[in-house]
């Protein structure tokens, strides 16, 4: 935490459940010492299934001050999910919403996790019974070393298992001083914070940079498009993913007045279309700032605060990042030009490997220290990196390479779409077959062969889908994230 004025508040919620940087202290150090009395010792994992609120972000500080290792879970997770993650992180504690504790009891038995306690909205449950009237005791605070691992944060599972990202105090520090300085943050800055705290987006690129900067964050109590705009005149930060602006541009109650206290809008998790990049600037005046990161890396890249925010594109490595592209066959390093390849990322905010998985660790982990993404990407003449698409998501197509994110925007482009998707299919002729998924606009009836004969126009014969389907809507995780598995698994018979 920078050295912070103690009345300042770090989270800003409604009634009386603001947090100041005083009380974050006082509170932390309670829930320090309350894990030490549990039996914990650091470097223990303190699993935690609970819905968002100031105590929950209160307890991932204290599991980093108290030298536990966090690991938050996605509060969507199934019974047999969460079976899974207990399994693999073994951790020590595992906190739960109150109303799943019944549920978590036989889970924890069979994983071996012996402690469990229950943290509601309302800083209910026994974790708060147990730690309100403690006394806090600076001796359960852990000297911990940069390199000590803070958090195992699990990957959104996007391409397959959910992965166990091990990141230390030193990824994690790193990557917040560096995004203070990219994105020019001040103690003054109010985030308006609308993410899930379970991923990176939320905890390490939002939360972490705020008490990187000393800084505040306001956590609204309804996330309708409505009252997010009315909290935008506190804020001087928003920070969501795609579905996030595009709701709010949905709303008439986006306007210039209602983001004229937002210095910075930041957009991450999925790509940002170019048409909701101008359509915001448009409606606000402001040009929302893309970036790129990784459960595995935190922020890769950012489009410059001052300078050109290129639509479509995610910027330049952040301070002290190093990105390269390499032949995703070979791995040999591409060396300039516009060719497309994986996309390798070096630096302080790297993660140290996977999660008792060395085999995956080492295959990802080059042996000069680059990352190999699973993202296809491109530099462009002025150096910004365009994503392209993830290695497992190229089609290949009667021997042809095609990217899916090429078809998708020549889609996005054509009367009648509101969102498009693009997958290949196995075909027997061809191997697999471009397919797309369209979501039309409201009201609007778009007919397949029609937009057949549009793309024949547009792209290369061998890109064209053999197919459009028309769908309502895209399966999509937690953060928006289209999941292209699920589409490719739903209809892998099509052209069978
Ligand atoms: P899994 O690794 O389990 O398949 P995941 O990769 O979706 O899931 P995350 O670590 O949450 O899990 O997401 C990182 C990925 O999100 C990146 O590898 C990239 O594909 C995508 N991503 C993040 N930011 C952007 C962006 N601005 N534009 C395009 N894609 C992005
Ligand atoms: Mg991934």
């Amino acid at each position: 935490m920078a050295s912070t004025a103690p009345a300042r508040l770090l989270i800003d919620a409604p009634g009386a459940r603001s947090v100041t940087y005083a009380q974050a202290e006082e509170t932390t150090l309670r829930l320090a010492t309350a894990l030490r009395q549990m039996g914990l010792v650091p470097g223990d994992r303190v699993a935690v299934q609970v819905r968002k609120s100031p105590e929950a972000f209160l307890l991932y500080l204290a599991c980093l001050r108290g030298g536990y290792v966090f690991v938050p879970l996605n509060t969507a997770y199934t019974l047999a999910e969460l079976d899974y993650f207990l399994r693999d992180a073994e951790p020590g504690l595992f906190v739960c919403r109150p109303e799943q504790k019944a549920e978590s009891e036989p889970l924890c038995k069979a994983a071996g996790v012996e402690r469990l306690e229950t943290l509601g909205i309302a800083a209910d449950g026994s974790l708060f019974d147990f730690a309100r009237d403690l006394k806090g005791d600076p001796a359960c605070l852990f000297d911990g070393q940069p390199d000590t691992l803070a958090a195992l944060l699990y990957t959104s599972g996007t391409t397959g298992r959910s992965k166990g990202a091990m990141l230390t105090h030193r990824n994690l520090a790193s990557n917040a001083a560096a995004l203070v300085e990219a994105w020019r943050f001040t103690g003054d800055d109010k985030v308006l914070h609308v993410l899930p705290i379970f991923h990176t987006h939320g905890l390490f690129i939002a939360g972490n940079t705020v008490l990187a900067a000393g800084a505040g964050m306001i956590f609204p109590d309804h996330s309708d498009p409505a009252h997010v705009i009315a909290e935008m005149k506190r804020a001087t930060v928003f920070m969501g993913v795609p579905t996030h602006y595009t709701r709010l541009l949905a709303s008439p109650a986006l306007t210039r007045d209602a983001t004229s206290s937002i210095r910075l809008f930041v957009s991450g998790s999925a790509p940002l279309r170019p048409e909701t990049h101008r359509e915001f600037e448009a409606r606000t005046g402001h040009r929302i700032l893309e970036r790129y990161a990784m459960t595995e890396t935190v922020v890769i890249t950012s489009n410059p605060h001052d300078g050109e925010r290129r639509p479509g594109a995610v910027g330049f490595p952040l301070p002290g990042v190093s990105v390269r592209l390499s032949d995703p066959a070979s791995g040999a390093v591409l060396s300039g030009g516009e060719a497309v390849g994986m996309i390798e990322v070096a630096g302080p905010g790297r993660f140290v490997g996977y999660w008792r998985n060395p085999e995956k660790t080492a295959e990802d982990i080059r042996e000069d220290g680059f990352f190999r993404t699973g993202d296809l990407g491109r530099i462009d003449e002025d150096g910004y990196l365009h994503i392209v698409g993830r290695a497992k998501d190229l089609i290949i197509s009667g021997g042809y390479n095609v990217y899916p994110k090429e078809v998708e925007s020549e889609l996005d482009q054509l009367p009648g779409i509101r969102e498009a998707t693009v997958v290949g299919l196995p075909h027997p002729d061809f191997g697999e077959g471009v397919t797309a998924f369209v979501i039309p606009l409201p009201g609007a009836h778009p007919v397949e062969a029609d937009l057949l004969s549009q793309l024949g126009k547009r792209l290369a014969n061998y890109k064209q889908p053999k197919r459009i389907l028309f769908v309502d809507e895209f399966p999509r995780n937690a953060l928006g994230k289209i999941q292209k598995n699920v589409l490719r698994d739903t209809h892998r018979d099509l052209y069978e």
